[in-house]
């Protein structure tokens, strides 16, 4: 079966290794960017199915990351925003994406949300 591919983006690495532990206890395959730039370098050498993206990161943040990533080639990539910052509510209803989850995010809350987005593949049936 076919692994789906999560592409986590925050410059806390603290919070890329958990989220990323995580995700491949849970048979995700992970990739993983420090800043918008280099989720959209990751994304030109392996497209994801789904992006986890925090908003305050250097270099490029997530809404400069998500313009550029809607107009390119992985335009309709889903994104579920992970952020801590106040103003974030607000960010994620002028932005093009998926889903959000506040900082720090429970467990189960954000396995929900991927699943939500990224339905399991049903078992097939011998
Ligand atoms: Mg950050």
């Amino acid at each position: 079966m076919e692994q789906r591919r999560i592409l986590v983006v925050d410059d806390d690495s603290d919070v890329l290794d958990a989220t990323s532990a995580l995700l491949e206890i849970e048979g995700y395959a992970v990739a993983r960017a420090r800043n918008g730039r280099e989720a959209l370098r990751s994304l030109a050498v392996e497209a994801a199915d789904l992006i986890l993206l925090d908003l305050m990161m250097p270099v490029m943040d997530g809404v400069d990351f998500c313009l550029a990533l809607r107009s390119g080639e992985h335009g309709k990539t889903p994104v579920i925003v992970i952020s801590a910052d106040q103003t974030a509510p607000r960010k994620v209803r002028e932005m093009d994406v998926q889903g959000f989850l506040g900082k720090p995010f429970d467990v189960d809350a954000l396995l929900r949300e991927i699943r939500r987005i990224l339905p399991p593949p049903s078992p097939t049936v011998h």
